[in-house]
């Protein structure tokens, strides 16, 4: 019999059901799911708009190049619309997050002229080859070199390089706001706009990776609103499927209209089904006060856990923004993910010394009460042991 290939790590149980904020294993065990597929599952598991949402176009289209026009990509983008800048006139739906980056990375390189991309220490934009070059972790990129040319390594939040390394050669800069994989890094605010105001001067593309802080997550719809920073293009992810793969590109009109007509495409990218997720997630962003209520969560969790851990000798620090929260340890935390799954949370690793929980917003104050009591115990125990 064939065996899966397992790229990532086998945590050992079987997940037999998912609903809301929790999941239960083929024991008939429960978790609180702080894991959320990396964060996909924000909305909260089988979220039921979602669902009938998907259910009900499947009944009707489940399949359709977008040669063809089809209803719900009318409404899709209809209500999309009300989730993001204005300046953003054109939308492109693909199937992940690293699809998104190519695509951007592509655009940039077709609308400048120019070949430089410059992105950040600790970042992370996905697998393929493209996406693989502009991010920074060597244990990804060892043994695919070479990787894409004229890509150029910046240190993250170091404002110095800035001038000097964003020139008129310059096709595009790339950042996540708080980096996901690479420790729940946070990008200051001077460093952001910092790189808004040069890429502007030398007539370079700032795409913002916001493909795991966005949608939502972070208490705000996007994060760049947080910061006052609009990218020329938008990358989302994740989140905005409810649970359905799609990635989401957002550009404005002076670069939509330079993208011609067969220089990207995808078979499957905005599907009938796809459009639907995008359209009823959105819908549920909108109408259950989403970003508010991963703003409140937030603060409360974050607050709980800043209180609780603060006599721990082994947490170094707290950060994050809404409900992506990372928690910064002295020591690799793979062996206090294992008892946290065995207490029945789930949780995640960043970076090399950050635990990771990225908990849906449907998530309550009981859950959240509970978990930061779990997760004291477990790191406190660490010491001892
Ligand atoms: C997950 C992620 C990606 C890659 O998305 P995939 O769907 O795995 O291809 C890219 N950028 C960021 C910031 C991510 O968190």
């Amino acid at each position: 019999m064939l065996k899966y290939l397992m790229l990532y790590e086998d945590r050992g149980i079987e997940i037999e059901y998912a609903e809301s904020q929790y999941v239960w294993d083929s024991n008939g065990r429960k978790y609180l799911d702080m894991h959320t597929g990396h964060g996909v599952a924000f909305l909260g598991h089988r979220n039921p708009h979602i669902v009938n949402t998907i259910v009900d176009q499947m009944s009707k289209v489940m399949t359709l190049s977008t040669s063809f026009r089809v209803k719900i990509r009318e409404e899709m983008l209809e209500v999309l619309s009300k989730v993001v800048p204005d300046r953003y006139e054109y939308v492109y739906l693909l199937n992940s997050g690293s699809e998104a980056v190519e695509f951007a990375l592509k655009i940039s390189r077709k609308v400048t002229g120019r070949k430089k991309i410059i992105y950040f220490t600790n970042s992370f934009h996905g697998r393929t080859f493209g996406a693989l070059s502009v991010t920074a972790n060597q244990k990804y990129r060892k043994g695919f070199e070479p990787l894409l040319p004229e890509t150029m390594m910046l240190r993250y939040n170091d404002l110095s390089e800035i001038d000097k390394a964003v020139d008129e050669q310059t096709a595009a800069v790339i950042l996540e706001l708080i980096q996901g994989e690479g420790g729940i890094n946070v990008a200051s605010e001077e460093f952001v706009s910092e790189l808004r105001r040069r890429t502007m001067d030398v007539g370079a593309i700032l795409i913002i990776d916001e493909i795991q802080t966005g949608f939502g997550r972070t208490g705000s719809i996007w994060l760049s609103e947080q910061y006052g920073v609009y990218p020329d293009i938008l990358l989302a992810g994740k989140a905005i499927g409810g649970g359905f793969p799609v990635s989401v590109i957002f550009m404005p009109h002076d670069i939509g209209v330079k993208i011609e007509r067969g220089s990207h495409g995808s078979t499957y990218g905005g599907n009938p089904l796809a459009c639907a997720a995008v359209k009823a997630s959105t819908e549920v962003l909108i109408n259950d006060s989403v970003p508010q209520k991963a703003y409140e969560k937030g603060n409360m969790f974050f607050e709980l856990l800043r209180r609780e851990l603060k006599d721990i000798r082994i947490v170094r620090e707290i950060r994050g923004a809404g409900l992506m929260i990372g928690i910064d340890l002295r020591i690799e935390p793979t062996n206090i993910i294992k008892e946290l799954q065995n207490e029945g949370i789930l949780a995640l690793k960043s970076g090399t010394t950050v635990l990771r929980l990225l908990p849906p917003y449907v998530i309550t104050n009981i859950d959240i009460e509970y978990a930061v009591k779990v997760i004291a115990r477990t790191i406190a125990s660490q010491i001892s042991s």
